[in-house]
């Protein structure tokens, strides 16, 4: 008999360049590598042109299957990874017409409405698959959240066996909605609210991942954007806007703007550019912590604390994702900066953007939308036409979305039922020491 030829597994390295390579498995398992660099696949195989040449006539979940077998295909059998796939994209993503040229890409129509539904619904089912295949003791995910990132890994996760979530997010700094959505779930998933900022959550969720004794002691993954099964997936509804656009007609010259904060979501569509897709460059929109911006414009990195805004998921003061796409194109300021450029906004310039919408064109933007659309307003070339990235439902920012348009906001029934559920949540220091002590007492 003929030996079935062994499959060679995608290799995963790290940006940091110090550990060595990993397996998918080990990468999504692992979250950050052991030099604390962020996984990187070996590979980021092209899709050829008959994909492109077609894509229109496929639908979301035919488009996604065709990109996730070119980035887990060695990894995981066809037959498991199409129903990751499936399951995962049990909604749409609509682009919709906002005005002549600027088109929305509605990424809130997921269980939790926001763009993160896609990432980890797609990573509990692999995570999910790797501990069934290797019977593997729990694995306990840590995610740290500046609001959307709780909920939609807190609800991708529920239930799932053999995995408990542990979800950090800052006391008093994400909103009502937000916080409902993770902190009312019970089952395998426990909140920890914690006296800081967003930037505190996810200094206590690395310090976890680089502590030997507590990892002797539990199974440790995070679920945030360093994690490869979370970030790219989000590569699958840039291809899918791409197929709708060329379906009116509007895909030549498609600039795409992303709200973003710790860069995951962006990273991915660069990714896909790699990949082939025909986008021609990309807007990278900054709330006030705009670290990447002021990148853009000298050159030098320098990470700051993130202060409060009204789009508050893009808080971030020191952006994970920036070490991959510094990575993607070899260090180069000058590679990077022809792909991408930035805008930065106020709270002030963001209010006026979410109710001129309303009122001018009868748009409803959230506030980290509200970034994208008014950046493509600004920055777009003629002959250029843009889509931007509707990360979250402006329901999910009532009381600052309300305040500005001065009316009430219908709260999508999915919303409404979080709404009834009661807080559960340990309340937590910042410094890693309690923490510490907490897991191990777990
Ligand atoms: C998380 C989030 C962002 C930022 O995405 P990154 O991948 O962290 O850049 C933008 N908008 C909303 C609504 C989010 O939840």
């Amino acid at each position: 008999m003929v030996k079935k030829q062994n499959h060679i597994l995608m290799k995963y390295y790290s940006t940091n360049k110090q550990a060595s390579d990993a397996t998918l498995e080990e990468a999504v398992v692992r979250g950050l590598a052991g030099d604390k660099g962020l996984y990187m696949p070996r590979e980021i195989k092209p899709l050829p042109a008959s994909f492109y040449d077609e894509i229109e006539n496929l639908s979301f979940q035919e488009i996604a299957c065709r990109v996730a077998d070119a980035f887990f295909g060695e990894d995981v059998p066809a037959d498991v990874l199409k129903q990751i796939v499936y399951d995962t994209l049990s909604f749409d993503a609509p682009v919709v017409k906002v005005k002549d040229n600027i088109y929305s890409l509605e990424l809130f129509h997921g269980p939790t409405l926001a763009f993160k539904d896609v990432g980890g619904r797609f990573m509990a089912r692999l995570l999910g698959y790797f501990i069934r295949k290797e019977g593997k003791k729990q694995v306990n995910v840590l995610v740290a959240t500046s609001g959307d990132t709780g909920s939609a890994v807190a609800n991708g996760f529920l239930g799932v066996e053999g995995i408990h979530v542990y979800v950090l997010y800052p006391k008093g700094k994400v909103s009502e909605i937000q916080e409902k959505q993770f902190t009312t779930l019970g089952r395998n998933i426990t909140a920890i609210e914690v006296d800081g900022t967003f930037d505190d959550c996810q200094a206590l969720v690395k310090n976890a991942f680089m502590d030997e004794e507590l990892k002797a002691h539990m199974q440790l993954t995070s679920a945030n954007s360093i994690n490869v099964a979370r970030f790219l997936p989000q590569a699958f509804y840039y291809f899918y806007a791409y197929a709708q656009m060329k379906k009116l007609g509007k895909a030549d010259n498609l600039v795409i703007c992303v709200p973003s904060g710790n860069f995951g979501n962006i990273t991915a569509g660069l990714f896909g550019k790699r990949m082939g897709l025909p986008v021609k460059r990309f807007i990278a929109a900054n709330n006030r912590n705009d670290i990447f911006y002021q990148y853009l414009k000298t050159g030098v990195y320098t990470p700051r604390p993130s202060i409060a805004t009204i789009a508050n998921a893009m808080d971030v003061g020191d952006p994970s994702n920036f070490a991959r796409i510094l990575d993607l194109y070899g260090g180069s300021h000058e590679a990077i900066s022809s792909e991408i450029s930035g805008e930065t906004y106020t709270d002030e310039q963001i209010r006026e953007t979410v109710q001129k919408a309303y009122e001018e064109i009868g748009y409803l933007l959230d506030p980290h939308g509200a970034c994208g659309y008014r950046a493509l307003a600004e920055d777009l070339k003629p002959g250029e036409t843009g889509v931007f990235l509707e990360t979250a439902h402006p329901a999910k920012f009532l009381q600052t979305v309300e305040a500005i348009i001065g009316t009430k906001v219908n709260i999508p029934e999915k919303l409404q039922a979080f709404m009834s559920g009661t807080k559960q949540s340990v309340p937590m220091s910042k410094d890693f020491a309690s923490f510490k002590a907490y897991l191990m007492k777990n």
